[in-house]
């Protein structure tokens, strides 16, 4: 049999450094690629625009908005930038080349609720300092939060796509005007799905639903087609997590409820605010049944 035709970026070189070695994952609009630099061999994590959108402005604009937040956030639950330009016609951006796996992978099973308490509340430090800087990430989901690990310490969570990430000044505002709605079908926010502003609340409600999901061992709002996805987190009232799992104490699932509430002025506003009472949730001891 032939073999696959060869990836033409393979070899390639990105801002006459980083030398392209292999392919890590494609998703939707980007791909992702194992690099190194050339100079000390160092690995690192090269996100470039498939060839197809390389040429969309607004694919560029959005790409460029993802790497000018990430780079101006530091922060240990927030992948590191390391680089980013234009080179073989194609916009760039180098990262940390973190090992580990997707939120996504460990989501086949219920996960402990501490476990997940822990993930949630990382993910609300990481959210805590992007919207200190006027940030909404507005597309939080399994697939865009790493959990890294290595040898003798604990996992770390990492936000890693900021792919529709929005900021609160004017230029945005006019960007984001055309009304499309950006983000993932069951994690978008209420407000979102209606056409309306996401505010560090819409992030909140994202971490809630991943939150569900990881403890519940179920997505909430499963549904056989968008539609019946929408009614159900549109209208339909979100079965319990207890009813799904057990397992689940009633002190966690009620704070999971109080982050998916429909209404943002109901909902825990802040990721600030969600961490406190994450870490509150984990010490609290576990009322027996
Ligand atoms: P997309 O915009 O295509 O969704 P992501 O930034 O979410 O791109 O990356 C897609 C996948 O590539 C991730 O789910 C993860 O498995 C992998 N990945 C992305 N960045 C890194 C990184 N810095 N280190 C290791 N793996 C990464
Ligand atoms: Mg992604």
């Amino acid at each position: 049999m032939a073999d696959p035709p060869k990836d033409p970026l393979i070899g390639a070189t990105f801002g006459g450094r980083w030398s392209i070695e292999r392919p890590l994952a494609a998703g939707g609009m980007g791909a992702v690629y194992v690099a190194r630099h050339g100079d000390t061999g160092r690995p690192v994590a090269l996100k470039l625009i498939k060839s197809a959108g390389a040429a969309d402005p607004e694919l560029v604009a959005r790409f460029r908005k993802e790497t000018a937040a990430l780079a101006a956030v530091s922060h240990p639950n927030v992948v590191t930038f390391l680089d980013s330009g234009v080179d073989n016609g194609t916009f760039f951006l180098v990262m940390e080349l973190l090992a580990g796996q997707s939120l996504r992978a460990i989501m086949k099973v219920a996960v402990p609720w501490r476990r997940a308490f822990a993930i949630a509340a990382d993910m609300c430090r990481a959210l805590a300092a992007l919207h200190k800087l006027g940030i909404v990430h507005r597309d939080l989901k399994p697939e865009n939060v790493f959990l890294q690990t290595a040898e003798g310490h604990d996992e770390v969570t990492k936000l890693i796509d900021f792919g529709v990430v929005r900021r609160d000044d004017a230029a945005t505002a006019a960007a984001t005007r055309t009304g499309m709605v950006v983000g993932t079908p069951g994690y978008i926010s209420p407000e979102q799905l209606r056409g309306g502003t996401a505010t560090a609340a819409s992030d909140v409600y994202a971490v809630g639903v991943i939150l569900y999901e990881l403890v519940a061992g179920r997505f909430p709002f499963a549904a056989d087609n968008s539609h019946a996805m929408l009614v159900r987190q549109l209208i339909d009232p979100v079965p319990p997590p207890r009813s799904i799992n057990p397992a689940v104490p009633a002190h966690v699932e009620s704070l999971i409820l109080r982050m998916m509430e429909r209404d943002p002025a109901q909902r825990v506003a802040t990721a600030l605010d969600a961490l406190a009472l994450l870490v509150d949730a984990g010490q609290a001891a576990t009322p027996p049944g």
